[in-house]
Formats: C-alpha cells, sequence, structure tokens
C-alpha cells in the first residue's frame, strides 16, 4: 500500500519543538548532528517507501505458516528483512564496541515508527532484536556479549522474549518455566511460552530467545524470577551457529491482525540455556527489554495511524459525495470529514512528540548521567506508549469510517490498519498496566518528575502568551488544573489511584499534546503548524477536563457496582 514516511515532520518536530541539537552537544552523541540526522531520515524514508511498505498487503493476506516444525514467512519478507538488515538499521542506536552506529534513540525511535507505518508485521522483528541487544549490553556477561552481540546487530540473528505463559500474563510472576543448572555453567530450561512473536523463521540464520524462567530455589512470584539466552542453534565459541537446541514451535496463532508476524507456542524441552545478570535479577534485565520496547511499541501504534491518515486522505481527495460547503468537490469539504482528517492529523503530531521526548529524555540520560532526565524517561515511557498505541487505533479507525462502507471492505486496505494497530494497546504491557504504572512506581518521588514537567508546559505558555495568548491562556489552564489533581493522586492509596489510573494518564497526554502543538505554532505562527495547534487546543484539549473528574472519582464506587450488578439487566 502506498506509504510516505514522515521525514521533514520529523525534522520539523526534532529541531522546532524538542531541542534535538541538544544531543549532538554531548559527548556520546556528538555524531548526531543535523547531516547525519537528515541522511538517516531520508535513506530509511526511502526503504520504507519502495521496499517495506510494498510487502505490507502480502504478509496479511498470506500469513507467515509452519511446516514440518519451521516458521515459513510471508512473501518478500525475507528480502525486507535483508534489506533492514543490510542497512544497519537493526543496530542504529546499539553500541559501536560490538558494531552499532550509537545514535541516539530518539532518531531510532522515529527510524523505526516510520518501519512500522510501512510494514508493522516485519518491523516487530528487528524491533525485538533492538531490545535483546539493549538488555544484553546492560546484563550479560562478556563472553555471552561477545558471542551474541555482533550477531544481533548486524541482523544476522534476531532476537526475541519469552515472558508468557498460559496462566502468567500481566502477572510474570505465576510463570512456572523451570531453569535447572547444568553444572558446566550453562541450565536446561523446561517449559511453554505462548504468544512469541517471531519465535522462529526463515529471514535469518539464528534465533536467539531470552526467557525467563525460575530457579528449583527461586522464590514465587517476581523475585524468583531469571533470565537466560537460549538460541535455537547453538553457537561453537566462534559464533558459528551448530547443533539445534531442544526448543520447537508447537503452532502458531491465527489473529486479528499482524498476519505476516508469527506469533508461536514455544515449547522448550531441556533446552540449553546461560544466565543473563545474576540468579533472580531476571525481571530487572528484561525490565531494560521491555522499556526499551515499551517507547518502541508506542511509535508503532504512531506509524500504523500515520499510514491510516495518508490512506484516508487520499481516499477524502478523491470520493465525491454530495454538495459541500466548498461546492461539489471531494468528501474532504465536508466539515465533518475535515473535522476527522484534522483530528487525525493533530493527534498524530502530539503522539509522535511524546514518544520523541521520550526518546530524548533517555539519550540525555545516557550521556549525562543526570537523574533528573532518568525520572523524566522513567514518567513518558508509561504515556508514550499507552497514547501511541491507544491513537493508533482511535486513528485507525476514524481511517475507516473516512471510507465509509469501502472502509469496511478488505480491498481498500484501510480495515487491515484498524487490525494491526489493536494488538499494541495490548502487548509489552497493557495499557491498563500502563496507566498503573505512571500513577503507581512513577509517582514514588511524590510527583515531583510530574511536577518538573508541568512548569515546563506553564513555562511555555507564560512565554507564548504575547504571540498567542488564546492558546497559551488555555494550555495554562489545563496545565494548572492537571497539577492540583497530580497533587490530588499522590495523597491517594493505590485503589483510588488505580481506579483513576488510565484516565489521568490521558489527560496527562492532552497536555504533553498541547504543549507540543503550542511550541510547533511558535514555530510556524502564520502557517499551517499553527492552524492544527488552534484544532489540539479547541477541540481535543478540553477532554482532560472530564477525564481529570473520572481520575478523581476513586475506586469505591467501581466496587459498589458488584459482579452480580454487572451481570443483571
Ligand atoms: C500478537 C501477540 C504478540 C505477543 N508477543 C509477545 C512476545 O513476543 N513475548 C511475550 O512474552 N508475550 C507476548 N505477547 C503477550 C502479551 O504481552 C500479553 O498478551 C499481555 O501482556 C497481556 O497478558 P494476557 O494476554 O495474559 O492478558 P491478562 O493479563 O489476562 O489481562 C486481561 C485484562 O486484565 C487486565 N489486567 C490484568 N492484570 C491486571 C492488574 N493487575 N490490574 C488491572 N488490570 C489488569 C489487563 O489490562 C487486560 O485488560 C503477545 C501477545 C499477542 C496477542
Amino acid at each position: 500500500m502506498p506509504y510516505t514516511s514522515p521525514v521533514a515532520e520529523t525534522r520539523f518536530l526534532l529541531d522546532k519543538v524538542l531541542g534535538y541539537d541538544r544531543l549532538a552537544q554531548t559527548d556520546l552523541f556528538a555524531e548526531a548532528g543535523a547531516d547525519v540526522t537528515d541522511a538517516i531520515l531520508t535513506e530509511v524514508g526511502r526503504l520504507c517507501d519502495e521496499v517495506l511498505a510494498p510487502l505490507n498487503r502480502g504478509g496479511d493476506l498470506t500469513p507467515a505458516k509452519l511446516e514440518n516444525g519451521v516458521v515459513r514467512s510471508s512473501p518478500g519478507f525475507k528480502d525486507g528483512y535483508k534489506a533492514i538488515a543490510e542497512g544497519g538499521w537493526v543496530g542504529l542506536s546499539a553500541s559501536p564496541e560490538h558494531g552499532g552506529m550509537g545514535l541516539p534513540l530518539t532518531l531510532n525511535t522515529a527510524v523505526f515508527e516510520m518501519m512500522a507505518g510501512a510494514c508493522l508485521s516485519l518491523q516487530l522483528c528487528p524491533l525485538l532484536s533492538q531490545g535483546q541487544i539493549e538488555a544484553l549490553d546492560h546484563h550479560a556477561s562478556d563472553t555471552l556479549k561477545a558471542l551474541y552481540l555482533p550477531k544481533l546487530i548486524s541482523g544476522e540473528w534476531t532476537g526475541t522474549m519469552n515472558l508468557t505463559e498460559p496462566q502468567a500474563g500481566s502477572d510474570v510472576g505465576a510463570l512456572r518455566t523451570k531453569a535447572e543448572d547444568n553444572g558446566d555453567g550453562s541450565y536446561a530450561i523446561t517449559g511453554q511460552k505462548i504468544f512469541i512473536t517471531w519465535g522462529d523463521h526463515d529471514v535469518a540464520e539464528n534465533v536467539c530467545h531470552l526467557v525467563l524462567a525460575r530457579l528449583p530455589d527461586g522464590a514465587p512470584g517476581t523475585r524468583g524470577i531469571s533470565l537466560f539466552m537460549v538460541p535455537k542453534l547453538i553457537p561453537d565459541a566462534a559464533g558459528n551457529p551448530g547443533e539445534r537446541n531442544s526448543l520447537r514451535v508447537v503452532s502458531l496463532e491465527h489473529k486479528l491482525g499482524i498476519h505476516g508476524s508469527p506469533t508461536c507456542v514455544m515449547s522448550f524441552e531441556g533446552a540449553q540455556g546461560w544466565m543473563v545478570g545474576k540468579p533472580n535479577g531476571g525481571m530487572a534485565a528484561m525490565f531494560t527489554m521491555m522499556n526499551n520496547a515499551r517507547l518502541g511499541v508506542g511509535a508503532q501504534g504512531i506509524g500504523v495511524a500515520e499510514a491510516a491518515y495518508q490512506h484516508a486522505l487520499a481516499y477524502a481527495k478523491d470520493r465525491k459525495q454530495g454538495r459541500t460547503p466548498l461546492g461539489d468537490g471531494a468528501i474532504i469539504d465536508h466539515a465533518d470529514v475535515r473535522r476527522m482528517l484534522a483530528v487525525m492529523k493533530a493527534e498524530i503530531f502530539a503522539a509522535r512528540a511524546i514518544a520523541l521526548d521520550c526518546g530524548m529524555a533517555i539519550d540525555m540520560a545516557k550521556a549525562t548521567g543526570k537523574d533528573s532526565w532518568n525520572a523524566r524517561a522513567a514518567l513518558l515511557t508509561p504515556i508514550a506508549k499507552a497514547q501511541g498505541t491507544d491513537i493508533g487505533c482511535e486513528v485507525a479507525s476514524l481511517g475507516v469510517q473516512i471510507h465509509g462502507g469501502m472502509g469496511f471492505i478488505e480491498e481498500t486496505g484501510a480495515a487491515q490498519y484498524l487490525r494491526d494497530a489493536r494488538i499494541t494497546p495490548i502487548y509489552e504491557g497493557t495499557n491498563g498496566i500502563q496507566a498503573m504504572d505512571l500513577v503507581g512506581r512513577k509517582m514514588m518521588d511524590g510527583g515531583e518528575a510530574a511536577f518538573r514537567l508541568l512548569q515546563e508546559v506553564e513555562d511555555t505558555a507564560e512565554a507564548a502568551r504575547a504571540k498567542a495568548p488564546e492558546l497559551a491562556h488555555k494550555v495554562w489552564d489545563a496545565a494548572e488544573t492537571l497539577r492540583e489533581a497530580t497533587e490530588w493522586l499522590v495523597a491517594q492509596d493505590p485503589g483510588d489511584r488505580n481506579a483513576g489510573a488510565t484516565a489521568f494518564l490521558r489527560a496527562f497526554a492532552r497536555i504533553l499534546g498541547a504543549h507540543y502543538h503550542l511550541k510547533a505554532a511558535l514555530a510556524d505562527p502564520d502557517g499551517p503548524r499553527a492552524r492544527l495547534a488552534t484544532v489540539f487546543i479547541d477541540r481535543i484539549l478540553p477532554e482532560h477536563e472530564s477525564l481529570l473528574v473520572q481520575a478523581r472519582a476513586g475506586a469505591e464506587q467501581l466496587y459498589a457496582l458488584s459482579a452480580e450488578d454487572l451481570e443483571s439487566a
């Protein structure tokens, strides 16, 4: 399906809204100047538009299949993956010590958003490898690093993450997979994992599974979980893939969307694995992978939203129905269709800004070692994941709506975006879990990081009062309302916080979105960005008020409605 990577839009956001040039002023990211960033975005844009996007429909129509125990990927995916690996894209932000480019995660997030817009099913494969690279870099022994990182970074091998079991989904601590010491530095891993993305395939030479399992003396719950590298083909000391490990794909899931991404039930049958990190330290190590992947999944939602928007815009410019206020033109001139397109574009801008700002905070934390950047990154990660993926579904649904009846017909392709996007609020920690993370762990500082961010929003609004007084006034007021709600929230018990968590996260995203739109309006006062900012701030931002009422409503009313009440008429 035709797709044009949002290169200019990304550049605008990085340069005019997010202060991306601060990264190139650090020693760590001195290479990430304007020229390199331009070259990377242009080059990956070409790959996405010309090589990956043409694979998207085929992946939907011809899913990956399991043949004689081996997964065969969708048509063209092997070549598509090869192009990603050979372009060096898997190792864009990986450490140069093992062959990566060492560029900022912010840039990587933009690159992977474009790949997701072009072909989400295929993009998942290198995205998982990236998370694994990060986890190994932080937690693995030097021997494991030397053996696996160069191959993963070059894309010759790919990575997976194996957490989920039938009884252990959001409750990872309920897992039963066992790890027993072989006495030779390795462990025997036994158990079944479900829903393992790209758990097997034919696009690369080896599949490296990071598996969570429990040692015989491991405590119940998450405290007793350890992490293991379990390769499909066991490498020799020189890194050549050798003997087949005792693991197999039992079956592939039949899914609502992302048909081109093989989702495997995996059986580990005494498979040989090597511990990553410390005994019982598996969750900490896996969190490195999950945090990276959470931002990546947020960007997936944004990528699909962008693709759905482009598709809907093209249709709205072409389809004619009735007289519009502007004459006999196409449906784009009907107010309601114009509204839908404006909302889609404004939502994508806001969510993309949140995701890239989260990337900036992670990079600045790495480059400066300052705790304040770490706290900002931690606060923004659940918002970036949940908001990016929620708007992925909402924008894709509006895309179907703009197509009218044709949107419901598979041939137009609008429905595929909606089906594909639907998984993103579920995996990598459901959005409900993200919201609880925001109001729980991320507020353990008494709301300090949140207040710092809100101060920044208010400072932007103050600075904008002369040039854009109406917009500035609304943004400042909204930030103040959120500040009061945050003060209330941090004084509540976990039950009340959790009952309002989703609404609170959404309200936070609304205020952040308005902040970035306001900055864009200041950078382009007479242009389209100022007009788009007006749409967001006038039409979308006001939702924060009702959301914050919900956020403060508490748990009591929810539990007053009993399970029996839910069953009665
Ligand atoms: C296509 C696909 C690909 C996937 N890829 C991978 C992969 O590569 N590796 C991997 O390990 N897993 C993978 N998963 C699993 C995925 O991460 C889980 O499905 C997800 O974490 C949710 O777990 P669950 O399905 O068991 O849902 P449940 O945990 O049963 O959740 C059901 C509902 O209850 C809510 N809920 C659960 N617990 C709580 C709580 N404490 N408080 C409030 N609400 C709660 C949830 O938010 C959700 O709405 C994949 C899943 C799919 C469908």
